[in-house]
């Protein structure tokens, strides 16, 4: 997935920049409308993100002389401004969503996933963290780092980057990923949750497995992007 961020205050867009990048997506970054615009031209983007007040070509212009050349590409407009106007302004000018400034990273990764889902885009990785389970060669990625699982923690796995944060109980786990005949018991699933969790360590993942009183798992990050999420909001 690669997303053009076209954002002229140097610190959000870097930021930005950083949080994409960190999300598993390929990310570029220009600093005027006239490079967004012969950038987004390519057509090789799945999600632009466009600021309005821009050097040399403003956002809504800059929107508007694209649609008109028929590209396709969702556009998530970022503004400080954000009168009722000026969000009319960039929806009729071609813009999907409209996200004011100033917004938190988590709010602006709901706006990001939300409108690559809407493109029909194919889901061939969940995320969670710093890490993308990739579904078709059940490989679990982190930057560089990427490690194989087995047919069994592969279906774990894929069970609770699903579930995220919510519990997710050993029986369920157990009943999806053994089925209701087999022998297993649910000290396999102990057994697979100690497997997964040496191969997020070996490819520096920051997403750990978490048990609630042994009953059930979920999954958390130990550094939260926190860091990123407060530099965003603070611009
Ligand atoms: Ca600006």
């Amino acid at each position: 997935m690669k997303i053009l961020v076209v954002e002229d205050e140097r610190r959000l867009a870097d930021s930005l920049g950083a949080l994409l990048r960190q999300k598993g997506f390929a990310v570029d970054v220009v600093y005027d409308g006239e490079a967004g615009q012969q950038y987004a031209a390519l057509g090789v983007y799945d999600l632009l993100i466009l600021d309005v007040m821009l050097p040399k070509l403003d956002g809504f212009t800059l929107a508007r002389q694209l649609r008109a050349s028929h590209l396709g590409t969702p556009i998530l407009m970022l503004t400080a401004r954000s009168g009722l106007e000026d969000r009319i302004t960039g929806l009729n000018a071609g813009a999907d969503y409209y996200l004011p400034k100033p917004f938190d990273a988590r709010e602006l990764m709901a706006c990001v996933n939300a409108l690559l889902r809407r493109q029909g885009a194919q889901v061939d990785a969940l995320t969670f963290g710093n890490t993308a389970l990739d579904l078709s060669s059940a490989t679990l990625v982190r930057g560089d780092a990427a490690v194989r699982l087995s047919a069994k923690e592969f279906e774990v796995m894929r069970l609770l980057m699903a579930a995220g944060r919510r519990n997710l109980s050993k029986e369920a786990i157990l009943t999806k990923v053994w089925g209701f005949d087999s022998e297993a018991v649910e000290n396999h699933v102990e057994v697979y949750i100690g497997f997964l969790r040496k191969k997020l360590l070996s490819i520096g993942s920051d997403v750990r497995i978490a048990s609630i009183r042994r009953l059930g798992y979920h999954l958390e990050v130990t550094e939260d992007d926190s860091e990123t999420a407060t530099e965003i909001r603070s611009l």
